[in-house]
């Protein structure tokens, strides 16, 4: 006889172990099964936890290494970092956090079966490579198996050398050097861990700019801010070949101007990007539609099966550009158990997906950069404030970046709020809630900031946007 649920989440990632936790509020019984020895997938395991552990070390060496600027004496002794500390103390944190999840799984009665899942039709789900058993979801299955990282046709990740996120988290070693493939989160991430633990750093970014998502502004200000620091950027350049060997990789680089350039380095990081999920899973066989290995879902996270959703890093809705964050998978858990407990749920707004990368200075962004405004038709008014002329940023002595505000000239509508800079990742928050309340620039400048913070940089940049910045 199956065990029956409810719901069945197969994959305990921040789309699926949300997810569940939210029918499980609404009175659903729920299961989830996973297939790691501990809850959180890729985020608490290997992303956003492990990474920015290791960028809060990175700070304090900058902080230790900059000592006498605050006036603070070490003596002699150089300041070194200790990766075995520093790994110990990382691990700490994510078990501390995996265990939090399993955690919320006893109080909420949420069963974890511990195994991999496929899907066998009819609400069926077989469960094996782990506690072998058969479950039956008698309303839904919530498929959220997310992403694992994608190699690059003709690159050999070898996991030794040429390695991907998931080695670079736990390398117990700084590297004396690094090529990093690939200029998004993940890959301006590494760069600044490696770079403030003293590798010598080198990005391959295929398109013409560094964080190609973000506004034009904000890359320029990081590819800036990198060469301050000794970070080499190539932009509108390509990895063409790479072969590890001995203790290292030689990669050949195709430059912009077409030359070649050959880099021997300790290690290649691939940070190209992440494909989906679904190995084992029998997607195909239960008739799930997929484009391109994602599953295929409507805008409450249906798919083509009655009876089957799925959210998070394994899914698109047909055209580009799905975000892969972990706030992103959680939301849509939620918005999916709802639906499934029969509340009323509706579509998210992806213009209103706050983005964060943690690199050095912090970026925040949420809404349409100034490109993306003006290809949608807007008359733009665009305003800036940058954090130099901030007290508070220069007590932090973090002066670098700015805060831009991207508006609609004729009802003064907020589009878009893009930010690099100290605390970056906080001030964005602020920015999120207007675009969602639909606020005009005018009601940012009458928004109070107190004084004196770094949100101030904000409230200047909406001045700014009305040609009236107080302070610049
Ligand atoms: C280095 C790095 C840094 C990142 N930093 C950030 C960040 O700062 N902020 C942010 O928002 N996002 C960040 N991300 C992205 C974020 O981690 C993902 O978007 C998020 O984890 C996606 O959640 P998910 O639930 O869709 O999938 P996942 O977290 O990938 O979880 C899927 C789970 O499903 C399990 N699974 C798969 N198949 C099966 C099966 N058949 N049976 C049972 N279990 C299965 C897997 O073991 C896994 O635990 C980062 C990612 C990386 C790699």
């Amino acid at each position: 006889m199956p065990q029956d649920y409810d719901v069945i989440v197969i994959g305990a990632g921040t789309g699926g172990y949300v997810a569940a936790i939210r029918a499980a509020q609404l009175g659903l019984k729920t299961a989830v099964v996973e297939k790691q020895k501990a809850l959180g997938g890729t985020c608490l395991l290997w992303g956003c936890i492990p990474t920015k552990a290791l960028l809060e070390h990175a700070h304090a060496l900058k902080i230790a290494q900059h000592a006498k600027d605050w006036g603070i004496s070490l003596g002699q002794a150089a300041v070194t970092i200790d990766m075995t500390q520093v790994q110990a103390r990382k691990d700490r944190v994510v078990t501390g956090l995996t265990k939090g999840v399993e955690f919320l799984f006893k109080k909420n009665k949420i069963d974890w079966i511990k195994g991999t899942a496929r899907l066998t039709g009819n609400g069926g789900v077989d469960v094996f490579e782990g506690e072998q058993q058969t479950l039956r979801a008698r309303r839904e299955i919530i498929v959220a198996t997310g992403s694992a990282p994608r190699g690059v046709p003709g690159i050999e990740i070898d996991h030794t050398r040429i390695i991907t996120s998931d080695e670079a988290i736990g390398l117990r070693e700084v590297p004396k050097t690094m090529v990093i493939m690939g200029s998004g989160a993940v890959g301006v991430e590494f760069a600044s861990i490696f770079n403030r633990f003293g590798s010598d750093v080198t990005i391959v970014e295929l398109l013409p700019r560094l964080v190609p998502v973000e506004d034009e502004a904000v890359s320029a200000e990081l590819e800036k801010s990198f060469r301050k620091q000794g970070i080499t950027s190539h932009t509108g350049a390509k990895v063409t070949g790479a072969k590890a060997g001995g203790d290292g990789v030689d990669v050949s680089v195709q430059l912009a101007d077409g030359t070649t350039k050959n880099i021997r380095t300790d290690y290649l990081l691939v940070a190209t990007g992440r494909g989906p999920v679904t190995t084992g899973l029998n997607a195909e066989g239960v008739g799930l539609q997929l484009e391109k290995g994602y599953i295929s879902v409507d805008p409450l996270f249906r798919t083509n099966v009655p009876g089957i959703s799925a959210v998070g890093d394994v899914i698109t809705f047909g055209g580009p550009g799905h975000p892969q964050l972990a706030h992103v998978s959680s939301a849509e858990g939620i918005v999916t158990a709802e639906r499934i407990a029969g509340q009323e749920s509706r579509p998210i707004n992806y213009d209103h997906v706050p983005g964060c990368t943690y690199c050095d200075p912090e970026i925040g962004s949420v809404g349409l950069t100034e490109a993306e405004a003006r290809a949608r038709g807007f008359d733009v008014r665009v305003g800036t404030f940058p954090f130099g002329v901030l007290g508070r940023a220069k007590m932090a002595q973090e002066t670098d970046g700015f805060v831009k505000i991207v508006a609609d000239k004729k009802y003064d509508e907020l589009l878009g709020v893009h930010m690099i800079g100290p605390r970056s990742t906080e001030l964005v928050a602020e920015a999120t809630v207007a675009l969602r309340l639909e606020s005009t620039v005018e009601e940012l400048i009458r928004t109070i900031h107190a004084h004196p913070t770094f949100a101030e940089a904000v409230g200047e940049a909406a001045h700014a946007t009305h040609g009236a910045a107080i302070h610049t």
